[in-house]
């Protein structure tokens, strides 16, 4: 089922509550892949009712970015979202989401400044404003989100627990390409020479886990493993590359045994703005 109106998709969600059953909500952009189908597989095997939203939020762009040429393809996306499980298709207009005179917004803190935060002023605080609404349109049980965007899992972490959303968060793994690189909506950006170069993103995640494994504690080493091997690939621009505490993402100087580290990279290739990461338990 598609729904586009704000009222009738608080009146269903009313209606399954008072029903007894369960929601998973799978917040999305649309333009759907197999990373968004793990989550929504995901959630019909674990919920009731499934909800699939899928918004491009005007919100969490910055000027310049790719708003406006973003994928978009509702019917693709229904008919994706429908076969793995989704009962619901929310789909709002910006209009409806953001009437005139609409001004409220939702601000996560520190959490949001840091990396994508520090490259994407505002995206986090359009992040954490959408959210919110969603989970009062769709009044889930669960959400469900990608670890693909590690940083947008700890805000939502922050917004759930500071505002006192009833709603478990459940984080599942990237889901990747046969050469490594993260499915996102954003790929079809690449011509195939960027394509082809796209790989050296996973391999630089793995050879800095590499070399964490192998013993090296030092961030900036570990830092230097992640630049040098983006370097190899020749014409990349690199936002970030940086180890950082995987709860915090505070950057010390060293790790210790049994930290959870996460290693985050966001680069431009061509025209096409890439990120990604890998969780290391330092053994
Ligand atoms: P998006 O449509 O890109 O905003 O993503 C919607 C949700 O799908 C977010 O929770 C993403 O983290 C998640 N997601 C995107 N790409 C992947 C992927 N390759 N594997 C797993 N989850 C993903």
């Amino acid at each position: 089922m598609l729904v586009s109106t704000l009222s009738e998709m608080q009146q269903w969600s009313d209606e399954v509550r008072r029903s007894g059953k369960t929601i998973g909500v799978i917040p999305t952009m649309g333009y759907l892949h197999d990373g968004h189908r793990s989550l929504i597989e995901t959630a019909a095997r674990e919920c009731d009712l499934v909800v699939t939203t899928v918004f491009v939020n005007p919100l969490q762009f910055g000027a310049g970015e790719d708003f406006a040429r973003y994928p978009r393809d509702l019917e693709r996306d229904i008919q994706l979202a429908h076969r793995a499980g989704t009962h619901v298709v929310f789909a709002p207009s910006g209009d409806d989401m953001y009437p005139v005179g609409y001004a409220t917004t939702v601000d996560v803190g520190p959490i949001g400044e840091k990396f994508e935060g520090a490259f994407r002023p505002g995206h986090f605080r359009g992040v954490a404003t959408v959210v919110a609404k969603l989970f009062h349109l769709t009044k889930p049980h669960v959400a469900y989100f990608g670890q693909k965007d590690y940083q947008q899992t700890l805000v939502i972490a922050r917004l759930i627990a500071d505002l006192n959303f009833d709603i478990r968060l459940r984080v599942l793994p990237t889901v990747r390409e046969p050469d490594g690189l993260a499915m996102s909506s954003r790929n079809v950006y690449l011509q195939p020479d960027d394509r082809r170069k796209a790989s050296i993103i996973y391999r630089t995640l793995r050879a800095a886990e590499q070399s964490i494994l192998d013993g090296q504690r030092s961030r900036q080493r570990i830092n230097a493993v992640m630049y040098e091997t983006l370097a190899s690939a020749g014409d990349i621009r690199i936002d970030y590359a940086a180890a950082a505490r995987a709860e915090t993402l505070d950057e010390p100087e060293e790790f210790f045994s049994g930290d959870s580290v996460v290693l985050l990279v966001a680069v431009r290739i061509g025209s096409t703005r890439l990120i990604d990461n890998l969780l290391v338990r330092v053994p």
